[in-house]
């Protein structure tokens, strides 16, 4: 329910925060700064839809944290992921997307123009919304995980590998990612444990056969993590062999870095008071568009993709997210 607040219509919610009687009117507001984000803002600045992008705690996403990319159409000799994203973002500014440092906190979807609140204080409503926010690492949820954060622990071999140079390391998962940056991690450190829950591993055939081949990677199947330790950096993990089983046993591994690899929490939950989200929180599109289930607002990217989950996906979901909001647009009118 609105209320009048210096001069503007807010919500009781919104009242409780000091707005200096000021609000900001976007028409095509694009939360989320990857591919995705990046993609739609060429797409819907090309297409005069003025978009201005919140870039959210990770500034160009999650290909920021990655190395080298080789399947990204357009870039023979393959790119750097940090690389990759700048190129993004200076397309998108090079036809006026503006994009601005920012965390979106709050948002009302019940009311049009939607209401966006950013980093708490500033208020923007905004014709068009994009969600492009991706998608973010887990953790196993273990207390050490905190305390080794920084120290030892990390959920990206590719951005932290390169501090356990000819060090042991571990890495939790049985996933594509899991096996993608033990790989990675064997060319750099002396040694790397595979600790993977179950009997077998999940990732692809050619991922596995990588794994099962390299040397310096040893599988630990049907291994569990209890608990790390270390006297201020970490020196080992505690695992649990065949837990619950009569063959249960504690084994030690001496590692100085512990790798999460066990999938990613999509980052909707902002949203999610509005938006129709799967059981994992993935927002829900209609089949074959960039539409949620609020006219105006439309997801693009690993925040509404499950299943592929690839920089070049994200970007295609980009411009169909852009041009959905076009059509709205030429609808309204
Ligand atoms: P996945 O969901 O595929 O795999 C997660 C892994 O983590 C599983 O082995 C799972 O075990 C394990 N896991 C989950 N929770 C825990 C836990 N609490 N404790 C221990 N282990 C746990 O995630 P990925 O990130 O690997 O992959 C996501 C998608 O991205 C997939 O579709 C994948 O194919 C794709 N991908 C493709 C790549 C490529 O083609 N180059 C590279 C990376 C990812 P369990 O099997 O027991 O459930």
């Amino acid at each position: 329910m609105a209320i009048q607040f210096g001069g503007l219509n807010v919500t009781k919610e919104e009242k409780k925060i000091d707005f200096n009687g000021k609000s900001e009117h976007i028409k095509c507001l694009i939360i989320g700064s990857g591919p995705a984000g990046y993609t739609a803002a060429i797409y819907a600045a090309r297409a005069n839809l003025k978009p201005v992008i919140i870039q959210g705690m990770q500034p160009g996403g999650q290909l920021t944290t990655t190395t080298e990319v080789e399947n990204f159409p357009g870039y023979p000799q393959g790119v750097t992921g940090p690389v990759l994203m700048e190129d993004l973002k200076a397309q998108a500014e090079r036809f006026g997307t503006e994009i601005r440092w920012g965390e979106v906190t709050s948002v009302d979807f019940s009311v049009s123009p939607k209401r966006v609140i950013v980093d708490e204080n500033q208020l923007i409503t905004a014709d068009a919304v994009i969600i492009s926010t991706g998608a973010t690492a887990k953790y196993l949820g273990l207390d050490d995980e905190k305390k080794y954060a920084g120290s030892g622990v990390s959920a990206c071999a590719t951005c932290d590998g390169f501090f356990y140079r000819g060090l042991k390391v571990a890495v939790v998962g049985g996933g594509d990612t899991a096996c993608e940056e033990a790989t990675y991690l064997s060319g750099l450190a002396e040694k790397v444990y595979l600790i993977v829950r179950k009997d077998f591993l999940r990732a692809s055939k050619a991922m596995q056969e990588r794994v099962f081949k390299n040397p310096k990677i040893e599988v630990l199947f049907n291994h569990n993590t209890k608990s790390l330790f270390g006297d201020g950096l970490l020196e080992g993990a505690v695992l649990i062999k065949n837990q619950g089983q009569a063959n249960e046993e504690e084994v030690k591994i001496g590692v100085q870095g512990f790798f999460l690899a066990i999938g990613h929490t999509p980052n909707s939950k902002v949203f999610a008071d509005y938006i129709e989200t799967d059981v994992n929180g993935y927002i829900k599109t209609i089949p074959g568009t960039s539409k949620t289930n609020v006219k105006g607002v439309f997801a693009a990217g690993d925040i509404q993709d499950p299943v592929y989950k690839q920089a070049i996906t994200a970007a295609a979901s980009g411009c169909m997210a852009a041009l959905d909001a076009e059509k709205y647009f030429a609808e309204m009118h």
